[in-house]
């Protein structure tokens, strides 16, 4: 029994763990790194003027992609996708801080449609329109796929890693072409999952999955962000040291406060404290570094008076994130039964 509630608090805690990073983080959002010593709160603020408390785009495309994995019975089918995409496009409308890569795409798919004779986007349309803006470009590595690719860990949790990941994989191209930010998405998803199912911290976790020689190069970067700080990796708005200054804050905690009992709770509030100190993309890291740290430390790890403040579109609250997540973790396990 106690291993059902650990396991259902692990679940918990994805959602949670993701939206009180961009909570924390959203108020210094593209300010220098800081200190060990400067205090970090839930002050809100930021680009988007949010209120204390209140969760960033990050989350809102995250509880999007929730949605419809729930509506589809947890797969990310073509209409789940779709289902995404256009929920992107309504949320997209009114949002204050839509990425500039997704915000691009989101709008290309919008146009393609139309030129179809499609009142919305399709999930056809949005992958043709990330793949042009790769193909105009030469880049579409942003951030923006790996911030929202938890509830994909929740969905698949009960399935194969190798299924989780080639989902992830599949709905970072929605917005991202650029293979960085599919394997990105494939490893961090398979390292939340593997969190919730056994509590254990380990991102190396999806390493097999890959090709050998991308294996490697993962490898490398994963060993400088546990021997680098979050700020040694300030171009965050790039998967790659998104990731990397996500897993490097967590590391450090980790480290950090091994020998400490109760940990979790410091553990996860200093993870989170760390991300938003290495500066720039500060909510996006923090969200990143939430979801991981949220899955393996569970929901009782989160500050009660933060879990308190959280709120966000579409008019949402810490209650519903764990509705989500509950919903979501047990369609899976219908889903492999
Ligand atoms: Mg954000």
């Amino acid at each position: 029994m106690q291993g059902k509630i650990d396991l259902e608090d692990r679940v918990r805690g994805v959602l949670l763990g993701l939206a009180a990073g961009d909570a924390l983080g959203a108020g210094y959002e593209f300010k220098p790194a800081m200190e060990a010593s400067e205090p970090v709160g839930m002050i809100g603020g930021g680009l988007g003027d949010f209120a204390p408390g209140e969760w960033t785009d990050d989350t809102s495309m995250a509880i999007v992609m929730a949605q419809a994995l729930a509506a589809f019975g947890g797969t990310a089918s073509e209409e789940a996708c779709t289902q995404m995409v256009q929920g992107w496009a309504d949320w997209a409308k009114t949002a204050p801080d839509v990425g500039v890569q997704t915000s691009a795409v989101l709008r290309a798919a919008e146009s393609l449609a139309r030129r179809g004779g499609r009142e919305l986007p399709t999930a056809a349309d949005a992958i043709q329109a990330a793949a042009d803006a790769h193909q105009r470009t030469g880049r579409s590595g942003g951030n923006g796929s790996l911030m929202r690719t938890a509830p994909v860990a929740l969905a698949y949790l009960h399935r194969p890693v190798e299924e989780a990941y080639t989902a992830a994989v599949k709905l970072s191209a929605l917005t991202h072409f650029d293979p960085e930010a599919a394997e990105a998405c494939g490893l961090w998803t398979a390292a939340i999952r593997h969190a919730v199912l056994t509590g254990q911290l380990d991102v190396r976790i999806g390493l097999g999955l890959l090709e050998p020689a991308r294996a490697g190069l993962w490898e490398q970067r994963i060993g400088a962000a546990e021997a680098g700080a979050p700020k040694d990796f300030g171009n965050n708005g790039w998967v790659v040291e998104a990731f990397q200054g996500a897993w490097s804050a967590i590391s450090a905690a980790t480290g950090r406060s091994a020998a400490q009992a109760p940990l979790e709770r410091q553990l996860l509030v200093e993870a989170l404290e760390a991300a938003v100190r290495g500066g720039v993309d500060t909510d996006t890291v923090a969200a990143i570094a939430g979801s991981l740290i949220g899955a393996a430390c569970g929901a009782r790890a989160i500050p009660g008076d933060w879990l308190g403040m959280l709120h966000g579109w579409p008019g949402l609250a810490a209650s519903d994130l764990d509705e989500l997540a509950l919903n979501l973790a047990s369609g899976s396990h219908m889903a492999s039964d």
